[in-house]
């Protein structure tokens, strides 16, 4: 059974790619400090605690292990945060993903997937589908260090020769339809799950950041892409590069742009409830519509996203309805 390394395994899209890992027949080992990810979530296969950055511990596991390849999802990846704390993120985001990309070409590792995002082109795809080719001008040091990670890897691969593929993720959303894991966030800031928040009665009203931009509904655009279509980009990304494969860097969208109206309204749809939503200023740094040209995944690694937006919004449902209360109850008191 090959053995795949995952940081931030006990995250959100991290966690998904173990599921992913282990129903391909693959063994995920979860390497996490815990700060915002879940022990719960680690269910695929072995846990080991440890930070990023951890040069020592990181090869311990390593050596433990021997990996044949490393899944890097462990970052600060709240934007809000990385505006308030840009050093911390660039440690985290940057130095870690050097000292995990150092580690894994030591111990032999011959394919790295990157966890990256669409925040590295900050407003340049404003006037439409956003392709690999747009120009990198990041808004929040979050982009601009996730842009760094990725630069990071290129040159360990002229260093090294190991291939590594860099994916550009557009919004995560939804949940593993079976219920075990799902997107808990403690603060939680991402517009799904805090609309459903408000339809569970949770919290007060929603509020939309913006109702003046330039779009047909005046609310931002995005591009949602359920997390278990992420997950199997991943895969395929790993297969890719295990096959002999090129390096790359590829968006991982659905090429659907969603205004923040049209999520309230499926998310109305799916729950039966009433979502109390007010208009509200705009949130520093998000640009008005961003959504993917993602053809070159479809193109290099056959990768099609499945999922509908109704469907991410339902699963995300069911997961909040289930255990998504208690993940928080225990990660809240863990916090205080
Ligand atoms: N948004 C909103 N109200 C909220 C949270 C988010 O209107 O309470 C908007 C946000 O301004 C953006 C979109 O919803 O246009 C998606 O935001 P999210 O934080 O989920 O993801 P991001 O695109 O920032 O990564």
């Amino acid at each position: 059974m090959k053995r795949v390394l995952v940081t931030g395994g006990a995250g959100y899209v991290g966690s998904h790619a173990c599921l992913k890992l282990a129903e391909a027949g693959y063994m995920p080992i979860t390497y996490d400090n815990l700060s915002t990810g879940h022990r719960e979530f680690v269910r695929f296969g072995p846990f080991e605690e440890g930070d990023v950055r951890d040069r020592q511990r990181l090869a311990e596991v390593m050596n433990c292990y021997r990996p044949e390849a490393v899944m890097h999802f462990a970052a600060q990846a709240d934007v809000a945060a990385s505006m308030r704390n840009p050093e911390e993120t660039l440690g985290i985001n940057l130095g870690g993903t050097a000292c995990v990309a150092d580690m894994a070409a030591e111990c032999g590792a011959d394919a790295f997937i990157l966890s990256s995002t669409c925040a590295v082109y900050g407003n340049s795809g404003s006037g439409g589908a956003l392709t690999e080719e747009t120009s990198i001008a990041p808004e929040s040091p979050y982009g601009e260090s996730k842009y760094m990670a990725e630069c990071v890897l290129a040159a360990q691969e002229s260093k090294t020769g190991m291939r590594t593929a860099r994916l550009r993720y557009f919004n995560a959303a939804g949940a593993d339809p079976e219920g075990r894991i799902g997107e808990s966030h403690y603060p939680e800031t991402h517009l799904i799950p805090l609309a459903l928040k408000t339809a569970q009665g949770r919290r007060g009203p929603l509020k939309i950041f913006g109702t003046d931009y330039d779009t047909p509904d005046g609310t931002a655009i995005r591009d949602y892409v359920h997390v278990l279509d992420l997950a199997d980009a991943h895969i395929a990304a790993l297969e890719h590069l295990w096959a002999g494969g090129q390096s790359l860097v590829a968006n991982l969208g659905t090429g659907q742009g969603t205004s923040v109206r049209e999520i309230i309204q499926t998310c109305h749809e799916v729950t039966g409830e009433r979502i109390l939503a007010l208009a509200s200023e705009r949130r520093r740094g998000d640009p008005a519509a961003l959504y993917a040209d993602a053809s070159r995944a479809f193109d290099v690694l056959n990768w099609k996203p499945r999922h509908e937006l109704i469907d991410m919004i339902a699963h995300a449902w069911a997961w909040h309805n289930t255990h998504e209360a208690q993940i928080l109850r225990e990660t809240r008191s863990a916090a205080e």
